[in-house]
């Protein structure tokens, strides 16, 4: 539903206090003191900050123990003991993906997100649990934030035979994005696992969204496997690797030539700005004009205890990792939690110019850097111009 609404005394991106006139969902117009219409909501921003609505480019609503009592992690070191330990207590725990995207999607709703991409487990053992029960909840939270589902191959695809059709399946029931992972150290096979998901794009005429958590060579060679496709099949714009370590080698001989390829077929990189492995340099990144996004990633799972699905800390994470200390820098953190995960979602009208869809977020600060050091309580969240969360708490119940 589209909504009409009058915010006053509203500093978009820190600029001077403006009013924002939002008609049938979308900005209608931007000036100071602008006539109320008749019958439309009236919210006084009292000269807080504008800011888009955040980019969560990255998460796992389908996973997160949210809500459900704490748990202390139990998985072991390497990234398939995670992965075999969470599909054996999906069931158990009753991880519903249904209720538990549900919570988790409340929780970015409060913390500011209006735009999630998701990768959502499919495999074997669950079929598409994960998959239906997230496109319940993108259908039913349609008025809180929009979803892009990733069919995700989280437990491997040639490793564990059936999953390649399932995948067919999820994407014939209306996932946005073919998802893959780690080719050569997950499936060990590279040519038989890319091969797969991009003849998978193809036929679904959608994008690629691969995690490679692989580092150094043994990324670099995975990512020449990826620029080879890409190139080859004319998908240029059309894929994104997620978290790409291996961008993070300090070697620039292997670095510089992958960071070529990634512009000439304008790949796009999502990165979390961890602090426990090898990063991309979002700054290089971002000024060679490689569109970056972000994303909590899991939140509170089985995989780890961590995060609160706040983009604008996010931002402040991305600045810690790449020791941004000036504003223009802490800037580039921010941009790559909202208009980079808009670029990279490929979102149409998206912003705070006229025209653009009314997905906003008041804040208090000065400045959008002083927004994301403070990460103060989200004022005002609005969804195509309705109110979806105020002073800290999302208007909409879940289970
Ligand atoms: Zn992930």
């Amino acid at each position: 539903m589209a909504h009409d609404l009058l915010l006053r005394n509203v500093r978009p991106m820190g600029a001077a206090s403006v009013d924002v006139l939002v008609k049938g969902g979308r900005i209608d117009a931007v000036a100071p003191a602008l006539e109320a219409p008749a019958g439309v909501a009236v919210e006084d921003g009292g000269g807080a900050l504008l800011l888009p609505g955040l980019v969560e480019a990255h998460t796992h609503l389908d996973k997160s123990l949210w809500g459900m009592g704490w748990r202390p992690n139990s998985a072991g070191p390497r990234l398939l003991d995670k992965i075999d330990n969470e599909r054996q207590l999906k069931k158990p725990l009753d991880i519903d993906p249904a209720r538990q995207s549900a919570r988790q999607v409340a929780q970015s709703a409060r913390m500011g997100t209006t735009h999630i991409r998701t990768h959502v487990d499919v495999d074997t053992d669950h079929g598409l649990w994960g998959v239906e029960g997230v496109m319940a909840t993108r259908e039913r939270y349609r008025d809180l934030v929009d979803i892009q589902i990733v069919a995700f191959p989280q437990s491997g695809l040639l490793r564990r035979p059936g999953t390649l059709e399932l995948l067919d399946a999820a994407m014939a029931a209306g996932c946005e994005v073919v998802g893959g992972l780690d080719p050569c150290a997950i499936d060990r096979d590279p040519k038989g696992h890319l091969d797969a998901i991009f003849a998978l794009s193809q036929k679904h005429g959608r994008p690629l969204d691969i995690h490679l958590h692989e580092p150094g060579e043994m990324g670099a060679f995975s990512m020449d496997l990826i620029f080879e496709r890409t190139r080859a099949l004319g998908m240029a714009g059309k894929v994104v690797v997620s978290h790409a370590f291996c961008l993070g080698s300090a070697d620039r001989d292997l670095v510089d030539p992958m960071i070529e390829e990634l512009i000439a077929l304008d790949i796009a990189i999502m990165t979390t700005g961890p602090a426990s492995r090898p990063a991309p340099p979002v700054r290089r990144l971002v000024e060679a004009g490689v569109r970056v996004c972000s994303g909590s990633d899991g939140i509170r799972d089985t995989w780890g205890p961590y995060g609160n699905a706040d983009m604008l800390e996010r931002a402040m994470f991305l600045g810690l990792r790449n020791n941004f200390r000036k504003d223009e820098e802490v800037e580039i953190g921010f941009a790559v939690c909202t208009t980079g995960g808009a670029a990279v979602m490929e979102l149409t009208d998206y912003g705070l110019k006229v025209g653009d869809w009314a997905d906003l977020l008041v804040v208090d600060g000065e400045t959008v850097t002083e927004a994301v050091v403070t990460r103060p309580v989200r004022r005002l969240v609005v969804k195509r111009g309705k109110v979806t969360a105020r002073d800290g708490r999302c208007l909409v119940e879940v289970p």
